[in-house]
């Protein structure tokens, strides 16, 4: 059966609710913080929490390396608000040291749509999301800025790109996992099985 297998990376953030909406989205779900774990999975999600954390545990686990190198190798990844910063080549106003793990040519602005109590819900238009726009949940969230030519610009919210795919690449500024709407990672469950070698089916 071509059921795939996505770990959430489980260092700070909301990791219990991707682990619930990858499931709900037909893919076998797991918790994953060490290079071994890494390794095992089809792809990767990178959950909302605080990106300069994040940052820091994954230097402390070793997977800052490890994961750069399999998001270089085309492992899909997805990540939502503190994961879309992750992935992001460049950030604007970096906490002092902080670091990503990259993938997608983009430039991202934290916390760019203002404070905690400045945090709101939208409806989105999501590109490759069939049916009604998508709950849009923006906390703290950032924006991105612009985007090289490799990258795609999935949706926009006030003028403002707040998705972007590039490759086996996703990112959104918003939270899916917090809807109980499964078809942004639905996308992503298809992006991960389209990318399976037939040897691994
Ligand atoms: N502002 C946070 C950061 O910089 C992201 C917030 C979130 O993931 N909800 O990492």
């Amino acid at each position: 059966m071509n059921t795939p297998v996505i770990g959430v990376l489980a260092l700070q953030g909301d990791v219990r609710e991707h682990l619930i909406a990858l499931a709900a989205a037909d893919a076998v779900a797991r918790p994953v913080r060490r290079p071994e774990e890494i390794a095992e999975v089809d792809g990767l999600v990178i959950p909302g929490g605080e990106s300069t954390t994040i940052s820091k545990l994954a230097v402390l686990f070793g997977v800052m390396e490890p994961l750069r190198a399999r998001v270089r190798d085309g492992m899909p990844v997805y990540g939502t608000c503190a994961g879309m910063i992750m992935l992001a080549d460049k950030i604007l106003d970096p906490r002092s040291g902080q670091e990503t793990f990259g993938g997608i040519d983009m430039i991202v602005r934290r916390n760019a749509f203002g404070r905690q109590n400045e945090s709101f819900e939208a409806a989105v238009d999501v590109r490759g999301v069939e049916g009604d726009p998508v709950e849009g949940v923006f906390i703290r969230a950032p924006w991105v800025e612009s985007v090289g030519a490799e990258a795609e610009v999935l949706a926009e919210h006030g003028g403002h790109i707040v998705a972007v795919r590039q490759g086996n690449a996703l990112a959104t500024s918003f939270h899916p996992e917090l809807t109980g709407d499964h078809r942004v990672h639905g996308l992503f469950v298809d992006m991960v099985r389209a990318n399976r070698t037939p040897e691994s089916l």
